[in-house]
């Protein structure tokens, strides 16, 4: 039905020879070279093709390479021993070479009404129709991921203009881009997401249908928008790509309530947001690794702390409060992002953790320390700086609390909390001992890893 706009993009084939670009096999993965020679030497076609392609141009270190071929997916898997062919909406095969595993997908077709393509309400719900490079070209999303690299020449194949586009830095679909997101709602978002990462501008032809069509995410699978969201969030452009998806105005039918939260101008809950994902890009950036269930957390944490507020003013226990607004806030989010079980479980830890930092009485501090989660509800509370001056106050407290050896800070706290962590003594080493605790413990160390 939709094949005649789509197939509306132009098809100008530019060769660019191996002198006249950048990309050196040096920077292509040993694994990636082997696919393309044996493809190669047994008589197939065999391009690098997408991202790689695109990253390569650029200057950048591609994550994954994925082959383009001729060859049938039977075919592939009789030249590699260490191949297995996975997908059932699309029949790939996947070479594994110990922990590279490279993508090789033969030529699709671009017949919507032939062979085994279904197209569901504009959507493409199955299509193993193997087609020809230039078909395959049109049915990539923008133009910049549709040149290939030919590993019988080391030219780079540019069908629609990707080239150019890559000079511009600009994200084009290919074809008319309302029917290029209606078969693939998630398009919209790979173009926020590219965007950010390659720090490229999305041309208006593409970013305008996204006010119309975004409630088409509403049908997207709740599990590729989570591993839509960890690309987004956790490959170290997640400040931009947030920034970038509040301003398309796509956010709110990924995170709902963060959208929600935010419109109600809650620049606190902003701030924190953005400290989070910044320091979550610095950690990506310096390899460091990243949990998804601190991320979903920081983004949710508005609603549900609003929430808890609200029906802990109505008299409801204050423990109970949270742990309802934890769980009405994740099965909401649920629908739309499917964040697994084992996240949400450490997401509700760290925010039913955050009211206890303000128990600074003895018994309480050393179980708090001890907790498997005090570190990340304690990184959590620095964000929560952003909240009060008393909160980044508190932060500071602990902070120091956990550079404290343990006789130290057992000395220096009530039994008792008199007051409310106003009252809190400030800790300090070296304070006198009044009352000396015999009990051992390594809370304070555990706090502190
Ligand atoms: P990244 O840098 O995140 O890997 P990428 O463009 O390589 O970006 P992949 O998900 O690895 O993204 O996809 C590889 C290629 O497959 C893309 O470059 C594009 O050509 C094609 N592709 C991926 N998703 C879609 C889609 N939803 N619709 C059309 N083509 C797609
Ligand atoms: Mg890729």
């Amino acid at each position: 039905m939709n094949s005649t706009a789509r197939n509306d993009a132009k098809l100008a084939l530019r060769i660019i020879p191996r002198e006249q670009h950048t990309i050196s096999r040096k920077n292509i993965s040993k694994a990636a070279l082997r696919v393309l020679y044996r493809l190669n030497e047994a008589g197939y076609n065999a391009y690098l093709v997408g991202g790689a392609v695109r990253d390569l141009l650029l200057g950048g270190h591609p994550k994954d390479f994925d082959v383009a071929t001729d060859a049938t997916p039977d075919e592939v898997k009789k030249l590699f021993r260490n191949c297995r062919l996975i997908g059932r909406r699309f029949r790939l095969a996947h070479v594994v070479y110990g922990s590279e595993i490279i993508e090789v997908a033969t030529f699709r077709g671009a017949s919507e009404d032939e062979g085994d393509r279904h197209i569901v309400d504009g959507r493409i719900v199955r299509d193993n129709v193997w087609g020809t490079i230039e078909e395959d070209a049109l049915r990539r999303d923008f133009r910049v991921n549709a040149m290939y690299y030919d590993i019988s020449d080391f030219s780079v194949r540019d069908y629609v203009g990707g080239i150019k586009d890559l000079q511009d830095r600009a994200l084009h679909l290919i074809g008319d881009p309302a029917t290029r997101y209606r078969e693939d709602p998630v398009r919209m978002l790979r173009a926020v997401r590219l965007a950010a990462k390659l720090d490229f501008r999305i041309d208006a032809s593409a970013s305008t249908p996204f006010a119309e069509l975004g409630p088409l995410l509403s049908g997207v699978a709740p599990a590729r928008l989570f591993d839509e969201s960890l690309k987004m969030f956790l490959s170290g452009h997640g400040l931009k790509s947030f920034r970038m998806l509040e301003q398309s105005g796509l956010l709110k039918f990924m995170f709902p309530a963060t959208a929600r939260a935010l419109k109600r101008g809650d620049e606190a809950l902003r701030s924190l947001i953005e400290q989070g994902l910044a320091n979550t890009d610095d950690r990506v950036a310096d390899g460091k690794s990243v949990t998804p269930a601190f991320l979903f957390a920081v983004l949710l944490w508005g609603e549900v702390r609003d929430l808890a507020h609200t029906w802990i003013s109505h008299g409801k226990d204050a423990n109970e409060a949270w742990s309802r607004a934890a769980m009405h806030v994740v099965a909401e989010q649920c629908q739309r992002v499917a964040i697994p079980r084992r996240f949400t479980i450490t997401m509700e830890e760290i925010w039913s953790l955050q009211p206890r930092f303000e128990h600074v009485q003895r018994k309480k501090v050393f179980r708090l320390l001890a907790h498997p989660r005090f570190r990340a509800a304690f990184d959590f509370l620095l964000l929560r700086e952003a909240e009060s001056p008393a909160i980044g106050e508190l932060g500071r407290w602990w902070a120091h609390a956990q550079q404290l050896p343990h006789e130290t800070l057992a000395s220096a706290l009530p039994q008792h909390q008199a007051g409310g962590p106003g009252d809190i003594e400030p800790v300090r080493s070296g304070a006198t001992r009044k009352r000396k605790r015999r009990r051992k413990s390594s809370a304070g160390k555990s706090g502190a890893a």
